[in-house]
């Protein structure tokens, strides 16, 4: 029997999400949701059965002449879980529906780790959301912190954590508040919240994050310095990193100089150029007494789908080692393909 899954909220993460359940085996997506009748729900309606986010917006659909099967709550009748990828904040609210009608449930990195049980990240802590309701899949800088921190806090005894995130301002698509030529300190008054988000899934890392926002949309940009609490080869922390297929590394050489680069190799193989590993640039992993560097990209509107998937499995019960070994060969993470 597959995992009946819903999406409700088709956008940059929903979009995605649904792709990624429909290439899995144990799984099938039942239908998904969009709120307005654009573009998006015309290509949406040709691939998924497409319900009302919003019932009293039946007639708009109907005028643009875009079938639909029902609304919300008919969906969820046919689903055995929901992924809510609706917008920040949005998940708190329609989880009064998914508490009415008795459905498990996936929140996304934008809501308060209250709405959930449990905060997730399939590397770091997989099996506590076995057999959960409810599950937040933790943001994209989040997820990208959690899967390197975790890699080297298996293979190597490591102290405190401090992490400068270079944030993209906004996704390509996002029209209206992607123009800038500002670098804004994000907060101004430190530390960020993501040290603290990170701890959700990670309680027991010693971690300070700082972060700014930047007027560019490719990818997010981590620079960690992790405190070595024994005597560590670079050649040791090269290879732990290249055990972990979630985890891409690339070389300067290679022509790798920037996230223009990396997103323009990835145009090359992935469909939506979506890149699902965090991307660790070779020539920054560096020691300097006890200190390790390290420089990562984040492509933000690719990395929580991978998590996704597992947290889905997750909840099932499904054993951790396979279901990450499934969701990464289904959506070929770990390939090298150059
Ligand atoms: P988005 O704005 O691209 O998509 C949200 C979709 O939900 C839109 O299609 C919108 O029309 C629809 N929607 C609006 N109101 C709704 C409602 N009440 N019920 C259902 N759907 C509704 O947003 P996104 O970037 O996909 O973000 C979704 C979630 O994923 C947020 O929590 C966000 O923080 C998180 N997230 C986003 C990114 C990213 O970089 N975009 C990365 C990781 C996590």
């Amino acid at each position: 029997m597959k995992i009946r899954v819903a999406i409700n909220g088709y956008g940059t993460i929903g979009k995605r999400v649904a792709d990624a359940v429909a290439l899995q085996d144990d799984m099938e997506v039942v239908g998904v949701t969009k709120t307005k009748p654009d573009f998006e729900a015309r290509i949406a309606a040709k691939k998924f059965d497409l319900y009302l986010a919003k019932g009293e917006n039946a007639e708009l659909f109907a005028k643009a002449g875009i079938e639909t099967c029902g609304n919300l709550e008919d969906l969820l009748t046919k689903a055995d879980l929901v992924v809510d990828c609706s917008p920040d904040k949005f998940g708190v609210e329609n989880k009064k529906v998914y508490e009415k009608l008795g459905i498990k449930a996936i929140f996304q990195g934008g809501e308060k780790k209250e709405v959930a049980e449990v905060s997730f990240n399939a590397l770091a802590n997989y099996d506590q959301a076995k057999g959960r309701r409810f599950v937040r899949v933790v943001s994209c800088n989040t997820t990208a912190l959690a899967r390197l921190i975790y890699v080297l806090k298996m293979n190597f005894k490591i102290g405190r954590v401090r992490a400068t995130i270079l944030r993209r301002i906004a996704d390509p698509k996002e029209d209206k508040k992607g123009l800038t030529n500002a670098i804004m300190p994000d907060p101004i008054s430190l530390p960020s919240h993501h040290a603290k988000d990170v701890k959700t899934v990670l309680p027991d890392v010693d971690i300070v994050t700082t972060a700014f926002k930047l007027p560019t949309t490719l990818m997010h940009v981590h620079s960690l310095s992790i405190e070595m609490k024994e005597k560590v080869d670079r050649e040791d922390v090269i290879s732990a990193l290249e055990g972990e297929p979630r985890i891409m590394l690339v070389s300067e050489a290679d022509g790798f100089t920037s996230t223009a680069k990396i997103i323009e190799f990835a145009r090359e193989f992935r469909t939506r150029y979506d890149l699902f590993e965090n991307i660790v640039w070779l020539e920054s992993i560096a020691l300097d007494g006890n200190d390790l560097f390290v420089t990562q990209a984040v492509h933000q509107e690719a990395i929580v789908v991978p998590e996704n998937v597992d947290a889905i499995r997750a909840i099932f019960g499904v054993e951790k080692k396979l279901s990450i070994e499934k969701t990464n060969k289904s959506l070929r993470i770990g390939e090298k393909n150059f």
